[in-house]
């Protein structure tokens, strides 16, 4: 695949043998692709695209000062906020809205000279592993259009692996940044939680949303997160931290670096998909014949983890789109002659997909008295304990790493008979959101003829030079790696 990453686009444009015109004309061109076979952007917002781009090159032949992204391509996830577009977060309950602002992370990329191309396609509310949920139809796969492009931020990965821009903004609630980065063979990075601003997101659950970046390589999403990043006045939530600059931090050596491999996990990866766990077992040995050390830790049961997630997850998402009511937000049944009662029901029905729903219900039981204490509360607790053996952990190593996912793409065609089936895909990633640790998604070597198959490491809150420092080592002996001489250096 043709890639071009954010930075050498970035660094072509300023020194003259690239025109923004040119390098989004040529992202445009793959847009389409991308939109048009694999239902992975729903809309391409082509004349504004080549507008600032033309912008870029004006201000670059009057000789001024281009932003630090100027002329890049990106793509965003249909649930961040960009002014004048529409903004359907995959449901219809959405349909018909267009946002009259950006996202703080949407502005901070066009104040760096970004050019936003469009939307990308996801699972409704960002509630799904495998983006087939959302309005706008299933997102196919990159390389196989029988297969799924994992989820929600689907669309993201596949825009970005068939370099419809050179990266995409996604949102990562349980590990929706990182999957489909998995599944199509991309880098997902999700920050620490207070990292990026969620001003201008659309709200699955509060307490773990995060937007995360989807990228070519960890130094191209680096370079998107280092633009996003940083306090913002509108979310409470943003933390007070300053963003180093993780470019020039990152020290691509894995001497002596302590990588600490959860006792069971890699076996449970096995059980499910054993050439995953012998991708992630051949990378790890080359990472300890590169100078770095396994550790074996201990983290709290997964099933737990999973079970605290979807529990916490679905509870929150039932306030957040309670006000999707057909009066303040969002559709509006068509139905005549209802009381409001009705309205509400009738409205809420026609507007919202059955995974939604479901996540409603679960979520309005999991709060109601008499039960708040059976079920959030425990979830709560659950998470608390997880957070501190997680903590724990990090007292004896310095990244945990472990699949991202337990398998590869699957079919479109595969059923599962039970929505806990999907749920469980999501076994490697919540861990991250429920003790809102940064971690990341790469690409490991993977036999010839298979999908791709994604690594995924976790470091300690706010230590995103760590991850991206270990990560980019572990590049070195990725997929893209696997063809140069051994050992060269990024
Ligand atoms: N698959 C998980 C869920 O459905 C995670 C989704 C996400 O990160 N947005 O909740």
């Amino acid at each position: 695949m043709t890639q071009q990453g954010v930075r050498q686009i970035r660094d072509a444009i300023r020194d003259g043998s690239l025109r923004a015109e040119a390098a989004v004309e040529a992202a445009l061109l793959r847009a389409r692709i991308a939109h048009d076979r694999h239902a992975a952007l729903v809309e391409i917002d082509e004349e504004a695209a080549l507008e600032a781009a033309r912008a870029v090159d004006t201000a670059r032949d009057a000789g001024r000062t281009l932003g630090p992204l100027a002329g890049v391509p990106v793509t965003i996830k249909d649930n961040i906020a960009v002014r004048g577009w529409s903004l359907h977060a995959g449901s219809r309950i959405l349909e018909g809205y267009r946002s009259p602002f950006d996202a703080t992370a949407s502005k901070r990329l066009r104040d760096a000279g970004a050019i936003l191309l469009g939307r990308a396609n996801m699972d409704e509310f960002g509630m799904g592993s495998a983006s087939t949920s959302g309005v706008a139809g299933a997102v196919r796969h990159p390389v196989d259009l029988a297969c799924v492009a994992g989820g929600s931020s689907g669309g993201s990965a596949v825009a970005v692996a068939l370099g419809a821009g050179a990266a995409s903004l996604g949102t990562d609630t349980g590990g929706s940044v990182r999957l489909p980065a998995a599944l199509c063979g991309v880098v997902g990075l999700k920050p620490t939680y207070g990292r990026v601003s969620r001003y201008g997101v659309v709200a699955y659950a509060s307490s773990l949303d995060q937007i995360g970046v989807l990228a070519p390589s960890v130094d191209d999403a680096a370079t998107i997160l280092a633009t996003i990043a940083g306090p913002c006045p509108h979310d409470a939530t943003s933390a007070q931290v300053p963003v180093p600059d993780w470019r020039t931090d990152a020290d691509a050596s894995l001497e002596g670096v302590r990588i600490g491999v959860p006792r069971g996990f890699v076996e449970r990866a096995r059980a499910a998909d054993a050439v995953v766990a012998d991708a992630f077992e051949a990378t790890l040995a080359a990472a300890v014949a590169s100078g770095a050390q396994r550790i074996e830790v201990e983290i709290a049961d997964l099933d737990a983890a999973i079970a605290a997630y979807y529990v916490i997850a679905t509870a929150e998402a039932s306030t957040n789109l309670s006000r999707y009511d057909g009066v303040r937000y969002g559709h509006r049944t068509a139905v005549p002659g209802v009381d409001l009662a009705q309205l509400h029901g009738k409205s809420r029905s026609e507007g919202f997909g059955p995974e939604v729903q479901r996540r409603i219900l679960l979520g309005t039981f999991a709060l109601s008295a008499g039960y708040h204490d059976a079920f959030y509360e425990r979830a709560a607790r659950v998470r608390a304990r997880i957070a501190a053996t997680v903590d724990q952990a990090f007292a004896t190593c310095d990244v945990l790493a472990m699949p991202t996912s337990p398998v590869r793409a699957w079919r479109h065609d595969q059923a599962f008979d039970d929505p806990t089936t999907v749920y469980a895909m999501d076994a490697y990633t919540v861990l991250a959101n429920l003790c809102g640790l940064p971690a990341l998604s790469l690409p490991v070597a993977a036999p010839a003829g298979s999908l791709p198959i994604g690594l995924q490491l976790m470091a300690p809150a706010f230590d995103e030079a760590r991850l991206i420092a270990v990560g980019r080592a572990f590049e070195s002996f990725g997929p893209g790696a696997s063809s140069n001489e051994a050992g060269g250096a990024r």
